[in-house]
């Protein structure tokens, strides 16, 4: 069996628990450990898939499927999980399985119908046993599902004292009890805040924060204080004190200014040390921390600027794009450029006279995914915009299925052509549902989702980009191009550059007399790394960078 890590946060949620659970994996990793992440989502969603992504930041799409057969007679595959999985894969550099992703809808959901199926037969059920064991056995199988697996580190979402995430506090409770002591630790993550008018930190709140997880029958083994400037020796005397904690298990997490920099940082404080001595572990010599550093460089020492303007609805906010916003910075970083993201108001654009004027000011546009009808005609206009520009464009799912309607429209004289998502009644769906989703009505986890192999076309620009013929790209959606309107627009200047292995879903386009317009159906920002970018974006960045130094 792997060592078990459980990361739990107090005070304050939003203080980077992904980010600290992720950079220790990573520093595991440096030391030659294989590793796996968990993270437990209290809520009674089975899984985030049909969260607001404007109020809850997306959904990351993993690459493989989770099968969910609780019983035999319920079924369910799910592929979207909370984003901190995007922060993980994005730290360790690989692809995480989604049935790390553990909520309570799926814990109890699976208890309820082993109850009805007489599992239980005779018994009360209750919280504890049969939620906490069930919640157990979900962790146990994580260890048990990669082999020669070190460690799995589970981060427990919301913080200490929430109502919902108690069953699995008392769930890690008990497990750090059946196991040896050196084979599980607790690492609490909180807040210390920078009190301004005194000019200094205050250990109040963290002395609660873990008072609340002692009564709770846990004892952290490592603190994780998030503040504003490094601990000083006297907050980090008083928080071990009063937290029972060793004075050198007590960490300085400070803002940075890049976050890819935090596995550093925890190395110079001795964080991983720690970790290994209480786990009994051998500390191996750390390797690939300098090709790290020098990826971290990058990002803080960039000696270019790019600004991409990206059209949407006016209520999205920073996370709800989080994917698309590292993978641009991950290409740009590593062609020596700082990118600035604008998200531009897409209703604001609406027949605005100066719509054109806003959208050249940037260096590049990025049609971002989308449900719903809101604000698209804008976002089709800035399509129409970019085209005529000729400024270098890149379209994901839904923003490539608007630039096809801005070309049918434009090009092919559709002047309706809409997707069948955003008007039913369009005289032209150019866009329409894939067939096996018709007559689906159910909407947990019932998209085309995760990996699937996408076939490149020879002598298109995106076979150019790959260099493949093959590849293996994330999915996300319900509609798709339709072939009718595809092959007219083919004759004019439109290219599919990708389709599915049969031919039938196209997914991608591009626009052969512009510079650089690719639109795909695909999520290529879920695969790209901060030390390995995604092919599609770095070259969408060469050309907006190619595009500047021409214009000098
Ligand atoms: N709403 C569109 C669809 O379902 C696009 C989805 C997306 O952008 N992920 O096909």
């Amino acid at each position: 069996m792997p060592k078990f890590i459980f990361v739990t946060g107090g005070v304050l949620s939003g203080i980077g628990k992904g980010h600290t659970t992720a950079s220790i994996a990573k520093l595991l990793q440096f030391r030659g450990y294989e590793v796996d992440l968990v993270k437990i989502d209290p809520y009674l969603n089975v899984d985030p898939g049909t969260l607001n992504p404007v109020e809850h930041g997306e959904p990351f799409i993993t690459d493989q499927v989770f099968e969910f057969n609780p019983t035999p007679s319920f079924h369910y595959t799910s592929a979207e999980v909370d984003q901190d999985f995007g922060t993980y894969e994005r730290f360790i550099g690989r692809a995480i399985h989604p049935r790390n992703n553990i909520t309570s809808g799926q814990v109890y959901l699976s208890v309820i119908l082993q109850e009805r199926l007489g599992t239980f037969l005779g018994k009360t059920v209750q919280i504890i046993p049969h939620i906490t064991d069930e919640i157990k056995r979900r962790l146990r199988d994580t260890g048990g599902a990669i082999k020669n697996l070190d460690v799995v580190m589970v981060e427990i979402g919301g913080t200490v004292g929430d109502i919902e995430a108690a069953p699995f506090l008392e769930a890690i409770r008990q497990f750090r009890l059946e196991e040896k002591s050196c084979d599980t630790l607790l690492a609490h993550v909180t807040l210390v805040p920078l009190l301004p008018t005194v000019g200094e930190l205050k250990t109040k709140p963290t002395q609660h924060s873990v008072k609340q997880l002692q009564a709770l029958g846990l004892q952290p083994d490592v603190l994780i204080a998030r503040s504003q400037v490094p601990l000083t020796d006297d907050a980090r005397r008083k928080i071990a004190l009063h937290s029972n904690v060793a004075q050198e298990a007590v960490i300085s997490n400070p803002d940075l200014k890049e976050i890819y920099e935090l596995p550093l940082k925890f190395y110079e404080e001795g964080l991983d040390a720690i970790i290994l001595q209480r786990l009994e572990m051998t500390a191996r010599p750390p390797t690939g921390m300098t090709d790290w550093r020098q990826m971290v460089d990058q990002f803080v020492n960039p000696t270019t600027h790019l600004r991409i303007a990206m059209p949407g609805k006016y209520v999205a906010m920073a996370d709800t794009y989080v994917s698309i916003n590292e993978a641009l910075r991950h290409a740009g970083a590593n062609q020596g450029a700082k990118v600035t993201i604008d998200m531009v108001d897409a209703e604001s654009l609406e027949g605005a006279e100066d719509s054109k004027e806003q959208l050249l000011a940037y260096d590049g546009i990025l049609l971002t995914p989308g449900f719903g009808s809101r604000g698209t005609e804008g976002m089709i206009q800035a399509a129409w915009i970019a085209v005529e520009e000729d400024l270098p464009f890149l379209g994901i799912c839904f923003g490539a299925q608007l630039l096809f309607i801005a070309f049918c429209r434009n090009v092919l004289g559709m002047k309706k052509a809409n997707s069948t998502e955003l008007d039913p009644k369009t005289p032209f769906p150019v866009v329409d549902f894939l067939p096996e989703q018709k007559a689906i009505e159910e909407k947990g986890g019932t998209m085309r989702l995760a990996g699937h192999p996408v076939y490149i076309q020879p002598s298109t620009k995106l076979r150019s980009i790959y260099k493949k013929t093959k590849v293996r790209e994330r999915f996300r959606h319900r509609y798709h191009l339709m072939w009718d309107p595809a092959k007219k627009a083919e004759k004019v200047g439109l290219v599919v550059s990708a389709t599915d292995k049969t031919g039938e879903i196209i997914n991608a386009i591009e626009l052969s007399d512009k510079y650089w317009m690719v639109g795909v159906q695909y999520h290529p920002e879920y695969s790209s790394r901060p030390d390995s970018p995604h092919p599609l974006y770095s070259s969408f960045v060469e050309a907006m960078l190619k595009r500047k130094s021409m214009k000098g």
